[in-house]
């Protein structure tokens, strides 16, 4: 299996043609249209693409597939570039489509003088009419059988601007009764009036995507060019091009299947919808699939590799449950994620048998398994913060918390027991009475006494004001049987803000984008925009329930 090897199909191809001598050197590219944010489904194909080139000491091309200028930005650009960047890649060059327009164009003057390709005056919705369908043969275009000097002239005149956007296009002459639609003679040029974000207003006319990309692999020398699944019926295409402007070395193309997954929106066009709508805040709002809003929410560029290694590269489109991402990352932490305690709702404990006052410091370790990660301090007195959901006054059975009667343990200090609680005149909890068992201090040598429950808490004295963000999917599971619009999907609880968390001084030193445990919680990261040290902003990345590790144990 791929998890256990790391190979995949990709790698058989390569190692047959390194043997056959088709090859001698690997050269890959990651090919991103700049018109969005890039997403985990990106970060399939730039590990594949990248770790391919790294596996076999080759090379991988970023390149910009900058072809429709109506739609791309600079700003996609750079965070592309960023995302990259943080996954731990580095590419041999950056390129641009748009470096290569020139060449493009030379090669479908040649095309035109070869008799491959025509300009044709039909309108789009002629030339879908002609097309015909999957089970009818198109019609050729009045306009196929042009002479090759009128063709040449008209063209140029095209480039010159002497036609109207939509007035003319270049068509690649090949076969009009083709069963496969893509090569019943394919627009390969239109006019465009739009300012490119590098070429400026340079070029009135445009390459479209299947004739541009083969040419920008065949610059780049690419000797695999890989590409997901819904692009394997263009491949004829490809080679059409490649071949007939004469290609050499001849690139090719593979297809694998992108990635799905479970409860997840993957399109940078529905994405891009969210942020224009102001669903989310923004391309890099935790709840986004994108790389940004992984990495704002806490995400680790090692668990997301890991988990492209783990759903491995296949050529049959399926989907992947979210759950093992989120498994990769808790995997990831839990391993090196230092432990702290938050209280998100907080209820106020005082220690009647504690001295007024008096103030301990007590040491905690910094992670269970990790003894050179080091301890901190913490402080403990009379007035203490627990969680509200911690207390209950007519509990359930089981309720292993603080309730009459009971007794808990304070993790890493002391054990308390309730004595009595104070409410207000309209009956609300206003604070807790408990009686601490000096005793029973963690560390302690009369430590060993055991109860039922442990508590994670902050000290009133200390604790400092945070502002703690839930995460939930941004979308609730599909209905059975009905295809909805994902914008009727969409989770109104996706995010939950506790304004009035406390946290553990300790967090105070923290760096923005650091991650913690917070204990008996979940994963939680330093917002790396909001974050101060005088008010703490944390976003969950994941809860500690780990039902995907469950599931395939039952298994
Ligand atoms: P989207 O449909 O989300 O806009 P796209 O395919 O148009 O994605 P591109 O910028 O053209 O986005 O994609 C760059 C590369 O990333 C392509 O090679 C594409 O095949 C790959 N890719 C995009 N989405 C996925 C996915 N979900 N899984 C795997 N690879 C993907
Ligand atoms: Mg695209």
């Amino acid at each position: 299996m791929a998890e256990e090897t790391g190979r995949n199909f990709i790698h058989e191809i390569i190692d047959a043609d390194l043997e056959s001598g088709r090859i001698s050197q690997v050269i890959t590219r990651f090919p991103p249209e700049p018109n969005g944010y890039l997403h985990i489904g990106h970060a399939k194909s730039i590990n594949l693409n990248f770790s391919t080139a790294i596996k076999y000491g080759g090379k991988c091309f970023l390149r910009f597939d900058d072809t429709n200028p109506a739609k791309e930005d600079d700003e996609y650009i750079q965070s592309i570039k960023k995302d990259v960047q943080w996954l731990g890649f580095e590419w041999e060059e950056i390129r641009f489509a748009s470096d290569y327009f020139e060449f493009m164009y030379e090669m479908a003057v040649r095309l035109i003088k070869k008799g491959l390709a025509y300009v044709c005056d039909l309108t789009a919705e002629e030339i879908r009419d002609y097309r015909g369908t999957l089970t009818e043969p198109g019609k050729n275009s009045p306009y196929r059988e042009r002479r090759i000097e009128e063709n040449l002239q008209l063209f140029e005149e095209m480039r010159a601007g002497k036609y109207a956007d939509g007035e003319k296009v270049l068509r690649a002459k090949i076969d009009m009764a083709s069963p496969n639609l893509n090569m019943r003679d394919p627009i390969i040029y239109r006019i465009l009036r739009a300012t490119h974000h590098r070429t400026g207003d340079d070029w009135l006319i445009y390459p479209m995507y299947d004739y541009a990309h083969p040419l920008g692999d065949a610059m780049e020398k690419i000797t695999h060019s890989i590409c997901t699944l819904e692009f394997e019926d263009h491949r004829p295409l490809y080679d059409w091009v490649v071949d007939n402007t004469d290609q050499d070395p001849k690139p090719h193309q593979y297809e694998f299947a992108r990635l799905n997954l479970t409860q997840t929106i993957m399109s940078k066009r529905y994405l891009k919808k969210l942020v224009d709508e102001k669903v989310v805040d923004g391309w890099d709002d935790p709840r986004m699939p994108t790389i940004s809003g992984l990495r704002r929410k806490g995400y680790t560029p090692e668990a997301i590799k890991d988990f492209c290694q783990r759903i491995g590269v296949a050529k049959a489109n399926s989907e992947v449950d979210v759950k093992l991402l989120e498994h990769c990352v808790r995997e990831d932490l839990n391993n090196r994620a230092l432990r702290r305690m938050t209280v998100l709702e907080p209820l106020l404990l005082e220690i009647v048998n504690y001295p007024e006052g008096k103030t301990e410091t007590l040491v905690s370790d910094n992670h269970p398994m990790l003894p050179e990660a080091g301890t901190r301090e913490m402080t403990f007195s009379k007035y203490i913060y627990i969680e509200q959901a911690d207390f209950m006054e007519n509990p359930p059975g089981k309720f292993f918390r603080l309730a009459p009667g009971k007794e808990v343990r304070l993790m890493n200090a002391y054990i308390v027991k309730y004595e009595d609680v104070v409410k207000d005149q309209d009956g609300n909890i206003v604070k807790v009475l408990v009686s601490c068992d000096f005793e029973s201090k963690s560390g302690g040598a009369t430590a060993g006494r055991k109860v039922k429950g442990t508590l994670h808490w902050v000290d009133k004295a200390t604790a400092v004001p945070a502002v703690v963000r839930q995460y939930d999917y941004l979308l609730k599971p599909a209905e059975e049987g009905e295809r909805q619009d994902f914008m009727d999907r969409l989770n109104e609880n996706s995010l939950m803000v506790y304004e009035n968390a406390l946290v553990e001084p300790a967090v105070k030193a923290a760096k923005p984008g650091e991650q913690f445990q917070m204990v008996r919680q979940g994963y939680y990261a330093c917002d790396y925009k909001e974050f101060t040290p005088e008010k703490p902003v944390l976003n969950l990345i994941v809860g500690l329930r780990d039902s995907y590790a469950k599931a395939m144990q039952q298994e």
